[in-house]
């Protein structure tokens, strides 16, 4: 086991990618095999020390930032462990970044749908996160793809987890794992948002109990191995960016493609990703891709073909995309179209330089960003965008908006200019969760609650129901050494 205590050897631990930093943290213990974790796990458990996990730190909700205690790092844990072509799975440990995986898969022609936009996170990290990105409209987010877990409990007892072996009946868990151990306990009685979310654990009648384990945000386990389901590489990519001069022509192309019963005329149309940057977006991104300079609207929009007489069937594609294109407005001379693999990639950079150009913009005038990661469902989706705009705009406050439109779910991020202006930002963030709670939606579609997020979360649910949560968190974690902090307000851990 690796120790470090010495703060200058620590600090890269002490913030992710949202910039929360931490200055409470006793050491930093980088467990090489599995008994030195177990071991260290059950040594904290004893002694009621908090662990805090950290993957590879791209969260953006502080989850990994200790509060107090030590840090876990799982650094160590970075093997790929075997590929089974023929049942199209691939076993990890928690920390082989997404990167390594799909470059791994590439060479087999597999790859894993998942694709949160940063790919040099842990694969750890987006499990306990139920990460999502853009394809998320086709394949799903991460619960989907994962087939069995090894998680070692809070108590030290590790234990594999398989998807279909163990379900609740209704709101009730009974099981037993190898070591002989029983686990009985209830689940809260409400429901979940029904959009994309990352907020709180999942809980469904009858549920499989790996889904509460995945995305819990390290608070009940620590995952260590994964078994993902891969599926092949598409034959041929059709991806381009369509510009359009007016919100709602945009979100009815939006509307028509991702509808499953979109009629005979666009029935070809099946996109795995439908992408959103606003003006402001554009402004941004003009600065490194001239030809979206002085654009008002665009989306990018990206299908997979699979079938062997792809040509003739993408011609058809394209047929069908033009003409819905053309008859939502869209500008159809001008639409920015990938011929090749290199305008795929030179796409798929125009679509990551968002949020990296946001963020240099950010620290170049030493400001701060307000930015929210809410989902509505889609029946109000333009309603929402817009009452944020308005807001905004009432407050002249700076704003830009992008990303999963497919999903309902934006990054509308606000920029506020000074210490005044970040108080309003802050204020109309817990505005638009208000109103996006009442709407149906949930505060996080995709990044989690983990510190940051944990005001806004109290604003989804009863306290009746913050509390039967926080019994599932009490059942597997006694003693609340795991992520202490994570998820629920201060007032659960304190008790
Ligand atoms: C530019 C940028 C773009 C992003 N885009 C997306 C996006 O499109 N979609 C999306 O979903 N997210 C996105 N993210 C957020 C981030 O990449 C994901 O949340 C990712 O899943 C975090 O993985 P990580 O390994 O960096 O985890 P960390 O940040 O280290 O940790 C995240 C949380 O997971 C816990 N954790 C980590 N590993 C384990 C483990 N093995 N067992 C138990 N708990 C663990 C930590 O304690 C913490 O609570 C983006 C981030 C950035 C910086």
């Amino acid at each position: 086991m690796i120790v470090k205590k010495d703060f200058e050897l620590i600090q890269n631990y002490l913030s992710d990618a949202s910039n929360y930093k931490s200055t409470n943290c006793d050491a930093l213990y980088i467990p090489e095999t599995y008994d030195e974790l177990i071991e260290l796990v059950e040594w904290a458990n004893q002694n009621k020390i908090p662990l805090t996990i950290s993957g590879a730190g791209t969260g953006l909700v502080g989850g990994r930032v200790p509060l107090e205690g030590v840090i876990v790092s799982l650094e160590k844990f970075n093997k790929i462990l075997e590929l089974n072509q023929e049942q199209k799975t691939l076993r990890v440990q928690c920390f082989v970044t997404l990167n390594e995986i799909q470059n791994f898969l590439r060479e087999y022609n597999l790859f894993y749908p998942p694709d949160p936009t940063e790919k040099n996170c842990s694969i750890g990290g987006t499990i306990a996160t139920n990460a999502s990105g853009a394809r998320t409209l086709k394949y799903g987010s991460t619960r989907k793809w994962i087939n069995s877990l090894k998680i070692l409990l809070p108590n030290g007892e590790m234990f594999e987890l398989k998807r279909d072996e163990i379900f609740a009946e209704g709101l009730s868990f009974n099981f037993q794992t190898n070591s002989g151990k029983i686990y009985s306990f209830k689940l809260p009685d409400f429901q979940m948002p029904k959009v994309k979310n990352a907020a709180g654990y999942f809980i469904h009648p009858d549920m499989d109990l790996i889904d509460l384990f995945i995305g819990s945000e390290g608070t009940l386990g620590i995952i260590l191995e994964a078994e993902l389901k891969v599926i092949e590489q598409p034959k041929d990519l059709l991806s381009l960016v369509i510009f359009f001069e007016n919100f709602d022509n945009l979100y009815d192309f939006v509307s028509i493609s991702r509808d499953k019963n979109k009629g005979k005329e666009y029935s070809l149309i099946n996109p795995r990703a439908l992408e959103f940057f606003d003006n402001k977006a554009l402004e941004f991104l003009a600065s490194k891709f001239n030809k979206v300079a002085n654009k008002k609207f665009a989306l990018w929009f990206e299908q997979e073909i699979y079938n062997s007489s792809f040509n003739d069937l993408k011609d058809k594609i394209i047929e069908q995309l033009f003409e819905l294109i053309s008859k939502c407005n869209g500008n159809v001379d001008e639409i920015w179209f990938a011929f090749n693999e290199k305008d795929v990639n030179e796409i798929k950079d125009f679509r990551h330089s968002i949020s990296a150009l946001v963020n240099e913009y950010i620290s170049k005038n030493d400001l701060k960003k307000v930015g929210t990661d809410i989902a509505v469902p889609s029946n109000y989706f333009k309603e929402f965008y817009r009452y944020c705009c308005a807001k905004c705009e009432e407050k002249l406050i700076n704003y830009v908006g992008y990303g999963h439109i497919g999903n309902d779910h934006l990054h509308f991020n606000m920029l506020p200019s000074d210490k005044m202006q970040n108080e309003l930002a802050q204020k109309l963030y817990r505005d638009f969760c208000i109103k996006a709670i009442e709407m149906g939606g949930t505060i996080s579609a995709e990044h989690g609650i983990g510190k940051l997020k944990r005001a806004y979360f109290e604003l989804m649910y009863t306290e009746n129901v913050l509390n039967d949560m926080f019994k599932i968190k009490k059942y597997f974690d006694p003693n609340l050494i795991l992520n202490r902090g994570n998820i629920f307000p201060d007032r659960f851990y304190d008790v």
